[in-house]
């Protein structure tokens, strides 16, 4: 190596050193900031001086750095000091470090429908040993005709029912507005498939379930690549919330022209996110087979894959479902996967 390479990476090398001694000192004086701000209970964030900070470099930089390159930077360090201060302060999920380290079956009806109807599967699936009971309230229906959901009500059965035979709630949120309609009263936050690439629903969720790492299942958009079904899990973490569960529930691709299946069951992503997440991956073989018929297979298949977990639809009749009726099982027909799972 010659000599001038030499003196001029001894050069970088000492820019580097000082670049991140000021970083570490800019982190120290944020970090008092953050702490004196909670104590009298003020905003920790404050977009408005973040991005005045970051046009006055950008002036200040001008014959040197791009502003894009200056907005980059500081988006980085503004971020990596908000989720390092969240990352003090919350309290571990105990339910997502039990779910991340035992394999789970989610089950339920598509729809809460009444409190009878919730009782009576709840009732049936603890016999069998499910303790994750879902049930959707707020439904993202195809046809504006069709079921839409009970709303808040079915919310109130959900988590009643949940508690009263000791199981967890999973329910699926369709937009922010609807957090405080008894959503803090779920166990599981469900983002489906519709809304994988919502961000500001991503976003919010992710912050108000930051202090308390809620669980959220992040269901794959069926159009969705995995790199931008990784980044919309990125859409919560970045905002403070780490127990993300990524499900995968099918895809639409050109064999649903005359498939029965509803959507291609994308079992071959369990495999390749296995590879590139530590997150949890679930599967769905109710909506990607959209038959009752399939589902067990199915689920048999994304186990055998390495599948975190399943969630299933199931009701106690399933031909009269208001909602998915033809992709509900049984609920006795899930007791060969559970002991499946309890043998794994
Ligand atoms: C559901 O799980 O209730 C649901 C609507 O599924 P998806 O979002 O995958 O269609
Ligand atoms: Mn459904």
């Amino acid at each position: 190596m010659n000599k001038e390479i030499n003196l001029d990476r001894d050069k970088i090398d000492k820019i580097d050193k000082a670049i991140i001694e000021l970083l570490g000192e800019r982190k120290r004086i944020t970090d008092e900031l953050i702490s004196s701000k909670k104590e009298q209970n003020l905003p920790v964030e404050d977009l408005q001086r973040e991005n005045n900070i970051v046009s006055n470099l950008q002036l200040f930089a001008k014959n040197t750095l791009s502003p894009e390159l200056v907005k980059d930077i500081y988006s980085s360090i503004f971020r990596y000091n908000k989720i390092n201060f969240l990352n003090q302060n919350i309290q571990k999920s105990e339910l997502f470090e039990y779910l991340k380290s035992n394999k789970f079956i989610i089950s339920g009806p598509c729809a809460v429908e009444s409190l009878e109807q919730i009782d009576s599967i709840a009732n049936k699936l603890k016999n069998i040993g499910i303790n994750l009971l879902r049930g959707g309230c707020f439904k993202p229906r195809t046809s504006p005709d069709s079921f839409q959901g009970l709303g808040t009500v079915g919310l109130e059965y959900l988590s009643k029912t949940a508690k009263k035979y000791s199981l967890y709630s999973v329910s699926e949120i369709t937009s922010f507005y609807q957090w405080e309609m008894g959503f803090e009263n779920i166990d599981i936050i469900q983002i489906g498939s519709r809304n994988a690439m919502n961000f500001e629903l991503l976003k919010s969720i992710g912050k108000i379930t930051a202090s308390t790492q809620k669980p959220v299942i992040l269901k794959r958009g069926f159009w969705m690549t995995i790199s931008e079904f990784l980044s919309a899990a990125n859409y919560i973490i970045n905002e403070g919330n780490k127990s993300v569960i990524l499900c995968l529930r099918g895809i639409r691709t050109f064999e649903q022209i005359n498939s029965e299946f509803r959507f291609t069951p994308d079992l071959a992503s369990i495999l390749e996110l296995k590879a590139k997440t530590d997150l949890p991956i679930i599967f769905d073989p109710s909506h990607s087979a959209g038959d009752s018929k399939y589902v067990i297979q199915l689920a048999e298949a994304a186990l055998e894959l390495g599948a975190d977990g399943l969630t299933i639809e199931s009701h106690c009749s399933p031909e009269c479902a208001l909602s998915d009726a033809k992709q509900c099982v049984f609920p006795d027909s899930l007791i060969p996967l559970i002991e499946k799972i309890s043998k794994d």
